[in-house]
């Protein structure tokens, strides 16, 4: 009777099983907005957009980098975790349909999204459906950072080329980007790195 209870216990308390969330709209009735977590939205000069779905206690690191990325002159997005709840928080990019910036992907032209790998599979795995960009952005990652293993679509299932995936609703497919721990926590304590890859990655976005 005790080991069936405690069999129990640990199925109901286990995070692996617990109901992954599927839309905005059910995350909404489970959690709150500025308590549990947080949406910035900055309008820019450019017809760009860059953003971070996963920022905060979520993704940890890709908020900042959005932000940098964005500067004065793209649009910005960042959707950020203030508590430690990775599965009550964590809407997949296809399922990504927050209304605020399903209206900035609609005005974007090109777009890009900056995420979290749990491991260290990459240090940048560039994905996404624009395969032209996301060849620009291996080849000038490469170079301007040979220390880090940069590569094109080497973090399955995280390639971001689904037509739903909300960077490929902009007006051009977009890119994603995913980073491993280590540049993450690289760029957390080292902000010449965060200003430099920011700047590099930003003069791409919106070459033609
Ligand atoms: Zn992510």
């Amino acid at each position: 009777m005790r080991i069936l209870l405690l069999i129990f216990m640990i199925s109901i308390c286990s995070p692996a099983l617990a109901q992954k969330i599927s839309s905005y709209k059910e995350l909404a009735t489970k959690k709150i907005e500025g308590k549990d977590f947080d949406i910035k939205t900055r309008s820019g000069p450019s017809s760009s957009l860059v953003m971070a779905i996963h920022g905060g206690t979520i993704e940890p690191g890709t908020t900042e980098l959005a932000d940098a990325i964005a500067a004065d002159r793209f649009s910005f997005y960042s959707f950020t975790g203030l508590v430690d709840d990775y599965q009550g928080l964590h809407l997949t990019s296809t399922d990504f349909d927050e209304p605020r910036l399903a209206e900035l992907t609609q005005n974007a032209k090109n777009c890009l999204s900056v995420h979290g790998l749990k491991n260290d599979a990459a240090d940048f795995c560039v994905g996404g459906a624009n395969a032209d960009k996301r060849k620009a952005y291996v080849k000038l990652l490469a170079k301007k950072f040979p220390k880090w293993r940069s590569c094109e679509l080497c973090c399955p299932p995280n390639s971001g080329t689904s037509k739903n995936n909300v960077v490929n609703r902009c007006k051009l497919a977009g890119v994603q980007i995913e980073m491993g721990q280590g540049v993450r926590s690289e760029l957390k304590q080292n902000l010449a790195f965060l200003k430099e890859l920011a700047s590099v990655l930003r003069d791409e976005l919106d070459k033609d």
